[in-house]
């Protein structure tokens, strides 16, 4: 019998598209030939609103590759009585979750949700709730990896190498005005300029911004501060070189090749992620041996450190002039497009997308 594999996408995130865009490629893979005979999908989306579509609405969706529009009337009906609307976090929900889940039969989850909402736990604590095995990290990996201040010291007990930084409070931001000038003084004497100053707790760069001046330190904070309660501010990696590698597996885990990405912005931000053509990846990357297998080894300490499982992406800044390696973050469910470097970096490493998804979904049915 075939595997009933519950994709679940969309999500309450500023990655929204993105995900759709993933689930789309893993639909794909999922119904490639070769794992036609193994899986049949039972896709379940997630408005912005966090309502939960199953069934009509959710392939509907799917095949269109865009949002659908918020507001039941623009829902399509749905002839199989498969459609719920769930608000995630009520009793009530959770029960029609469930017999949503049971009614489309799903044996196993893939959540493709990017950001909070979905990469941070709480799904996979409902999922795990439900004893529902599905692809990815579980509650503890998720949280690890969103949380930025979470994830540094994860990986400074691990002994993987970072830029120094440091942690600041929303109330410190928002304070009366005694505290915030002592603050930036702080982040000027500790860290210098340039800096990063990024929200805790998102992803895709929204809410980052580098400073290089007292104004724009003020600016950044004021502004990471209305998407987090909790900010980090990094010193700067001089003239980085962007690289990313690629981890599957669970208790055994493997890397992949190392990957670069290379842009003309000042920095990896939202628009430069998103429109396309302007970044470019380079698979793998012109690196000496000793750097990329650094990374590898790297990679999966950091995987190992925050407790990833199935799958993570782990980024690096690369100092040329020093020869330095940076850990930036990890990404436990990086981005899964036709195009994403995840992907991309298996498929250059001898894992073609149609075997991934199916190595994922064999993972996430291993005991842990
Ligand atoms: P996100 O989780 O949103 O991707 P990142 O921490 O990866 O956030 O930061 C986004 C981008 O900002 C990075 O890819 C890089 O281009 C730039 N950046 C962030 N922190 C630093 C840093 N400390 N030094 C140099 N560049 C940085
Ligand atoms: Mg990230
Ligand atoms: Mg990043």
């Amino acid at each position: 019998a075939k595997l009933r594999v519950g994709l679940l996408f969309g999500g309450c995130s500023g990655e929204h598209e993105v995900s759709i865009r993933s689930a789309q490629a893993i639909a794909r893979g999922l119904s490639d030939p070769a794992n036609a005979d193994r899986y049949e999908l039972a896709p379940v989306y997630i408005q912005k609103d966090g309502r939960w579509l199953a069934g009509e609405s959710a392939i509907h969706v799917l095949s269109a590759g865009v949002p659908l529009k918020l507001g039941s009337s623009d829902a399509p009906a749905d002839p199989s009585g498969e459609t719920s609307a769930l608000q995630a976090p009520t009793v009530a929900a959770v029960e029609r979750w469930q017999s949503t889940a049971q009614v489309s039969g799903v044996d196993v989850w893939f959540p493709v949700l990017h950001g909070p909402n979905g990469e941070d736990g709480t799904v996979q604590g409902m999922l795990t709730l439900m004893q529902a095995p599905f692809v990815g990290s579980g509650v503890l990996g998720s949280a690890l990896g969103m949380d930025k201040i979470a994830m540094k010291m994860a990986f400074a007990q691990a002994g993987l190498p970072q830029v120094g930084y440091k942690v600041v409070r929303r109330s410190q931001v928002y304070s009366n005005p005694c505290i915030f000038p002592k603050l930036c003084d702080e982040i000027e004497a500790e860290l210098g300029y340039p800096c990063f100053v990024k929200p805790a707790n998102l992803g895709s760069s929204v809410g980052i911004a580098k400073a290089r001046t007292r104004a724009q330190l003020e600016a950044a904070l004021d502004s990471a501060a209305s998407y987090d309660r909790r900010l980090i501010v990094e010193a700067a990696a001089p003239s980085p070189r962007e690289l990313e590698c690629a981890v599957l597996g669970n208790d055994h885990p493997q890397a992949s090749v190392v990957g670069e990405i290379t842009y003309s912005s000042d920095f990896y931000d939202y628009e430069t992620k998103y429109t396309e053509g302007l970044a470019d990846l380079h698979i793998p990357a012109n690196l000496p041996e000793a750097i990329a297998r650094q990374i590898q080894d790297m990679s999966i300490r950091a995987f190992e450190a925050v407790d990833a499982a199935g799958l993570a992406r782990v980024d690096f800044f690369y100092c040329e002039s020093t020869g330095e390696v940076f850990i930036n973050e990890i990404n436990t469910m990086p981005g899964f497009t036709a195009t994403s470097m995840y992907p991309m970096l298996w498929a250059a490493s001898g894992v073609p997308f149609p075997e991934l998804v199916n190595r994922l979904v064999k993972l996430a049915l291993e005991e842990r």
